[in-house]
């Protein structure tokens, strides 16, 4: 049965318009008039849910609201839905933690087309330690994929590296067989990095210096989480057909290029985006991860935290200070 009261982290906006974030004892009747009633074992704290309770943007669309943009959980009430009570389910995304209430709370009620059945060979904990950040760690991989990379074709380059996606990313592409190079501005990840399986580590100042239309080809395909001119140097840099997925703005939403990587040397620029993916490629991306991605690995990128830390993490990850994936425990 649900308990009376539980703890849930709300966000609400004060008279002068900034954020303040509070632990809460909500009861189920707070919740959300959605069908499906979860009660959430582990949540995750993504660069996202560091914006929406720092107040950094304009991440929350309404208020009050419960962040957390990942969950997984247990059906407590499956309502109308194919989901029955105890089944074990993941939900990244779809708006949840910006405009609907998410993850930083012991129950929630969602959508059913919002979640994914827990995907076989992954705990609960493993679920969050990838998260939001991992599934898009994936969905970049596959874009290279999609744009015909193989480890065959040559050094992929990963940006913001010791973040959460970048070094989901660095872990999959060198399980996978790519040659792995690393871009991070901090010295004390890259014995973590190398651990990841990255082979060559580089600077982040020099990465993320503006750039000549064309530089010289180094990179068979990139996975950039940085946007601005570390974007437009790794387009520079590509190889000819190399394909670079862009999924992040860390650095800058701007991107300084120019054609000449597209008509010159027949680069594919990918976008991707986790949050409103469609339910068969992400069900797909679950099930590679499940495959592709080293438990050893898994366990060594995440650090586990209480709820009543998430406000000191919030503001560490919107630093830059956070290395790797943290999850959220509602135990
Ligand atoms: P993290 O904060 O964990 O990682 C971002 C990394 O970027 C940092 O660890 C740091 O890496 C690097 N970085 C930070 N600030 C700067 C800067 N000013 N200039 C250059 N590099 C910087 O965040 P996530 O991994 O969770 O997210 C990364 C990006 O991807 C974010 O912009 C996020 O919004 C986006 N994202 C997009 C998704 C989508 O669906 N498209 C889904 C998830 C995330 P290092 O210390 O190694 O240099």
């Amino acid at each position: 049965m649900t308990e009376t009261a539980f703890k849930a982290l709300v966000l609400r906006q004060d008279d002068e318009g900034k954020t303040q974030a509070a632990i809460e004892q909500l009861g189920q009747q707070d919740l959300p008039d959605e069908p499906v009633l979860v009660k959430v074992d582990y949540s995750s704290l993504n660069y996202k849910d560091g914006m929406a309770v720092t107040g950094t943007g304009k991440i929350v669309l309404k208020w009050p609201m419960v962040p957390g943009i990942d969950l997984v959980g247990t059906v407590v009430d499956g309502g109308d839905s194919d989901y029955q009570a105890g089944d074990k389910v993941v939900l990244t995304g779809w708006s949840v933690g910006e405009k609907y209430w998410g993850g930083y709370a012991q129950y929630q009620r969602v959508r059913p087309e919002w979640l994914v059945p827990l995907p076989a060979g992954i705990t609960a904990i493993q679920s969050m330690a990838i998260g939001t950040a991992g599934l898009t760690a994936m969905l970049c991989v596959m874009a290279l994929e999609d744009g015909g990379i193989t480890p065959d074709s040559g050094t992929v380059v990963v940006s913001g590296a010791a973040g959460g996606v970048g070094s989901v990313a660095v872990a999959l592409l060198a399980k996978l067989g790519y040659r792995v190079a690393a871009i991070t501005g901090r010295e004390s990840t890259h014995d973590y990095l190398k651990s990841l399986g990255a082979s060559e580590i580089l600077s982040r100042d020099e990465m993320g210096a503006r750039s000549r239309p064309l530089e010289k080809s180094r990179w068979a395909g990139a996975i950039d989480t940085v946007g601005g001119d570390m974007l437009g140097r790794l387009l520079a840099e590509s190889d000819y057909s190399g394909t670079v997925a862009a999924c992040g703005l860390a650095g800058d939403f701007k991107l300084p290029t120019t054609v000449m990587p597209f008509i010159l040397r027949n680069v594919r620029l990918q976008g991707v985006d986790s949050v409103m993916c469609p339910a068969a490629r992400r069900i797909e991306a679950w099930k590679r991860l499940a495959s592709d991605l080293p438990q050893s690995m898994l366990d060594s990128i995440n650090q586990v935290v209480a709820l009543e830390q998430v406000p000191e993490q919030a503001a560490a990850i919107m630093a830059g200070q956070v290395q790797g994936r943290v999850v959220v425990d509602l135990q």
